[in-house]
């Protein structure tokens, strides 16, 4: 049975109280919808979204977490904070925090043991620069990255990989199934090897909308998408949803 695919709407920095009608509109028009899926509003909504999503099957994530379970560490979140907030899912090492904030592997490898700790699944996300993949260093890269950040500390616990090439993130560009077919066999690997026959499902990311969500969910391997720009608003994202069918 081919499995569920899991729909991830990473808000970003956006998203205010006045936002929470637009979860309560995507939990109500997901009911009987095959797909899994998973909001990351940013951390101040959290709890407010967990109230308002108490009683359906909408998954609450937040968007990183701190390697720490608590301490002196001014403006960082924990993992044990997220859940107490209601997420039970965290993106980890998404391009924004790798290129943006220069977290490396390790500490991405770091935060993912403290997602778990915390009883969170993270969403682990790899992808080349458009630099790396011009100078032919896509596969080296995303090999280091999968290497350094998705490692056997994960075994056995349920998490994910996000196929995320950092040139498609917010661009409009969506890497060629080729490219994304490439990626993912490597992907496979890397994880058929650790993690076995519970390997864990693999997402792709970069300008997923309406218009191509079915296409994208349809190429082999893809289980699921991480969405950006596109899960802002009901008429953007439920498309999506409903294209995971
Ligand atoms: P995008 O973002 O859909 O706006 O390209 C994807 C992501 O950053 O996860």
């Amino acid at each position: 049975m081919p499995q569920t695919h899991l729909i991830a709407a990473n808000w970003k920095m956006n998203g205010v109280k006045a936002s929470l009608p637009i979860a309560r509109t995507i939990a109500e028009q997901s009911r009987g919808l095959q797909a899994r899926v998973a909001l990351f509003p940013p951390a101040t909504l959290l709890p407010l979204m967990a109230d308002v999503l108490q009683g359906t099957d909408i998954v609450l994530g937040g968007q990183d977490c701190h390697h720490a379970d608590s301490g002196a560490y001014t403006g960082d979140i924990s993992a044990p904070m997220l859940k107490d907030a209601g997420a039970s899912m965290v993106i980890l090492g998404h391009s924004e925090r790798r290129h943006g904030h220069l977290e490396p592997c390790a500490l991405v490898a770091r935060k993912s043991l403290a997602a778990l700790r915390a009883g969170l699944e993270p969403i682990i996300c790899i992808g080349e620069t458009l630099d790396q993949r011009q100078a032919g260093l896509t596969i080296p890269v995303l090999s280091r990255q999968l290497a350094d950040s998705v490692t056997s500390d994960l075994k056995g616990q349920a998490f994910h990989v996000s196929y995320e090439p950092v040139w498609a993130i917010g661009t409009g560009l969506v890497a060629s199934d080729a490219q994304i077919l490439e990626a993912f066999a490597l992907i496979r690997e890397h994880l058929d090897k650790h993690f076995g026959t519970n390997a864990p499902q693999v997402l792709y990311g970069g300008s997923v909308k309406a218009s191509n969500a079915a296409h994208l969910l349809a190429l082999e391997g893809v289980g699921g998408a991480l969405v950006g720009g596109a899960s802002l608003t009901v008429e953007d994202f439920m498309p999506i949803i409903r294209a995971a069918d």
